[in-house]
């Protein structure tokens, strides 16, 4: 494991099992071997982080590593309240691979964290982000906010609730929002542009 290297050594000298876990965590393939790919990775991962030395891994960098949330994971927490596993409905095929919609997706969880905190119980993610492809099958529409993960469909742990938990959202969400509690649809879609509590004007509304 990379968390028991004690100091800092060369990339050359990873264990295989290291570097297959330090390319998992660098979103590249998995060959346990150090080439040329692995190296431009990891050099520029470091330098993402404003570190230099592209060719030496220590507990700085491994910490700052281990923090970062594994896309791979499904247990990985995206924010406080929740998980890669909701973000991907567990599948393969709806991992995000592109930076700028991994960053919307924490985006939008910290928005969700602060509804879960004021709602005071569990909410319940039906579909969050959907690489196109996945959105076609579903029958969305190609402009959705599913597919840059800036969309989250959810309804309270509790499904009597809904309707409540529906008009408290829209009291309070200034991105757009579907209503679909009182559709039928039976969640609650939820865009972001302003989030909780921001203030301003309101994102849409519509009905499904
Ligand atoms: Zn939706």
């Amino acid at each position: 494991m990379l968390k028991d290297i004690k100091g800092t050594v060369k990339i050359e000298d990873l264990s295989e099992e290291q570097i297959r876990e330090l390319q998992r965590r660098l979103g590249i393939q998995q060959t346990g071997i150090m080439g040329p790919m692995t190296r431009k990775a990891w050099e520029d991962w470091k330098r993402s982080k404003g570190m230099g030395e592209p060719g030496l891994i220590g507990p700085g960098s491994i910490g700052l590593l281990l923090e970062e949330i594994d896309w791979t994971d499904m247990t990985s927490k995206v924010s406080k309240y929740f998980t890669v596993g909701e973000v991907t409905k567990r599948q393969a095929a709806r991992i995000p691979t592109s930076k700028v919609i991994q960053d919307n997706i924490v985006r939008l969880a910290k928005e969700l964290d602060k509804v879960r905190e004021e709602w005071g119980k569990p909410i319940i993610v039906t579909s969050w982000y959907r690489p196109l492809a996945i959105n076609r099958a579903v029958g969305g529409v190609d402009n959705s906010q599913h597919i840059e993960g800036l969309a989250v469909d959810i309804v309270p742990i509790d499904p009597v609730e809904l309707i409540e938990f529906e008009r408290w959202l829209d009291e309070h969400w200034y991105g757009p929002l579907g209503w679909g509690a009182q559709s039928g649809r039976g969640f609650t879609h939820l865009g972001l542009t302003k989030g909780w509590r921001a203030g301003g004007k309101k994102g849409p509304r519509w009905r499904y």
